[in-house]
């Protein structure tokens, strides 16, 4: 699979969470995924950047033009494509990928993982959605989400289109078969 792994550029994160994106790259590599992401070599996408590379999978790095400045793309990335704006940009890292992470990140990586699950709510594709995780990260965004469904402005039939887990195995099982796993609704049921 082409699997879209979103994450942090930020490089001032705990290694823990670094830690989880290269086991994430590494296992990706391993059972024979390749890397489609924002080619950042900093924070989570560097990560799990550097654990593709490191099990020799296929990496792709797809980036509006000014980021091509030192230091700021992934170095050993397979092909390098450009784009002249961030939303052509999304666009073609959604085309391309069979299948989404959203790792820990920020304001950018929350913008992708809602673009995502809008489109798929709306029927526009039909690709798995997994969050990973990792120290419970995504645990206030999920909360939030509970909080919106609960007041009836998010069906809660979204939580049905996105898998959780802090497991990178769990998490690319779930891309591989989406049909035969649990879905995230179940421990959201239990958020406060
Ligand atoms: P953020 O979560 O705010 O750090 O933004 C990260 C997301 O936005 C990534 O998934 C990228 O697609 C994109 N992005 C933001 N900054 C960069 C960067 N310096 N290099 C590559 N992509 C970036």
């Amino acid at each position: 699979m082409n699997i879209c792994v979103y994450g942090a550029a930020s490089d001032n994160i705990a290694d823990v969470y670094k830690k989880a994106g290269e086991a994430l790259g590494e296992e990706m590599a391993r059972r024979g995924h390749a890397l489609i992401f924002g080619g950042g070599a900093s924070g989570m996408m560097g990560a799990a950047a550097r654990g593709v590379s490191r099990g020799g999978g296929h990496i792709t790095s797809i980036a509006p033009s000014f980021f091509d400045v030192d230091g700021v793309l992934f170095p050993e990335c397979d092909e390098y494509i450009f784009t002249d704006t961030m939303r052509e940009r999304k666009q073609k890292l959604e085309d391309l990928s069979d299948g989404f992470v959203i790792s820990p990140g920020g304001v950018g990586t929350f913008d992708e993982f809602f673009e995502i699950l809008t489109l798929r709510q709306l029927n526009r594709h039909q690709k798995p959605i997994a969050i990973l995780n990792t120290e419970g990260y995504y645990e206030y965004m999920l909360a939030m989400m509970k909080n919106a469904s609960d007041l009836h402005f998010m069906t809660p039939l979204n939580f049905d289109l996105i898998y959780v887990s802090d497991r990178v195995e769990d998490v690319l099982d779930y891309l591989e078969n989406p049909g035969d796993m649990f879905h995230g609704i179940s421990e959201l049921r239990d958020l406060k």
